[in-house]
């Protein structure tokens, strides 16, 4: 069975009546974007659909500038007796929280679609669309709506263009048709400058503040033959603090001088740390697969558990 089956998913999505969509916790605009571009989408359609996330923290308030974003729902449970489970932008079973043991009954009932283009996914559905060469899932997401003859319209576009500028690090990265996508979806008249100020610039002072008491905890860690640049933003630094500026740390370590790879070790939980890792010449998702979590090749993360000192020392350990 392939994990690129763009007819399985098509032919799921047609003959399904009423659809649930979930997308991971702690979304980013792709996620957000790709949830709702394919709900407004199958809506055109008449189909029942709803849209989830199976965490109990709110859609940091940047992302909820992606149209119908608010219907996106939070829940612990998975509403059973829909035709068809459809996961996107999940690189693996368990980015979808809480609802993870429901999706794996849907799986069982060869009820589960998944979409995606996270290079580390394996295909966890009972079809699968994985489609590492897209990249962002809202690419994906075109393909399958044009093949679907749905009709692209402005909210859509904005939904669609939300996971493409932003899972292309506006456009720095990925195939020349990247562009020729973004000035498809820019026809439909959206305001890509407010855009990129909604989901990319806008901050506060406070989160200015947050971000320079994080950047005096920065570090290199030899780790083998490699150096790692190292953030480290405990609870108390980043608790309160929007998702978007404690995402935003990352970058700052992307490309350090010196270094082979930025990490950032983000306290979600007391001892419970989201590990980010970029890098332009380790493959962090083969990395990030052995401490158990996953993503592409520049860019991957996993969740560790310990002090900041363990949770660093347990990376240095496997990469050395
Ligand atoms: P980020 O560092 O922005 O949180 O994540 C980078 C990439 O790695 C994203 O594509 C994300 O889906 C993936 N990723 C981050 N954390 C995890 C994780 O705990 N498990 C898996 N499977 N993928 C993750
Ligand atoms: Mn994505």
């Amino acid at each position: 069975m392939s994990r690129t089956d763009y007819a399985g998913a098509v032919n799921a999505l047609v003959d399904a009546g009423s659809i649930c969509v979930v997308t991971h916790v702690r979304p980013d605009a792709d996620a957000i974007g790709s949830a709702t571009a394919l709900m407004l989408g199958l809506r055109q359609r008449g189909k029942e659909v709803r849209a989830l996330i199976g965490q109990d923290r709110e859609i940091s308030g940047n992302l909820l500038s992606i149209p119908k974003s608010e219907e996106i729902e939070l829940t612990q449970e998975l509403p059973l007796g829909f035709d068809l489970y459809v996961t996107v932008d999940c690189g693996a079973l368990d980015r979808t929280g809480y609802l993870a043991p429901g999706l794996e009954r849907a799986r069982e009932e060869g009820r589960l679609l998944c979409i995606d283009h996270h290079a580390s996914n394996e295909g966890f559905g009972s079809v699968n669309l994985v489609d590492v060469a897209c990249e962002s899932t809202t690419v994906v997401l075109i393909d399958v709506m044009d093949k679907m003859s749905l009709q692209v319209d402005r909210a859509i576009a904005h939904c669609l263009y939300a996971g493409l500028v932003t899972d292309t690090g506006s456009f720095r990265w990925g195939r020349p048709s990247m562009h020729t996508l973004a000035a498809r979806l820019m026809r439909y008249g959206l305001d890509t400058k407010q855009i990129a100020v909604d989901l990319l610039d806008s901050t506060t002072v406070e989160d200015i503040q947050m971000l320079g008491r994080v950047f005096q905890s920065l570090s290199i860690e030899q780790a083998g033959a490699h150096s790692l640049g190292i953030l480290v933003a405990s609870l108390d630094d980043i608790g309160g603090h929007t998702d978007s500026a404690v995402e935003s740390l990352v970058d700052f370590v992307r490309a350090l001088e010196g270094t082979d790879m930025g990490v950032v070790f983000k306290e979600m939980a007391p001892q419970v740390w989201a590990v980010s890792l970029r890098s332009s010449t380790i493959n962090c998702a083969e990395i990030a697969l052995r401490m158990g979590g996953g993503g592409h090749l520049p860019a991957a993360g996993y969740t560790a558990h310990g002090t900041a000192s363990e949770a660093v020392a347990q990376l240095v350990e496997v990469m050395s």
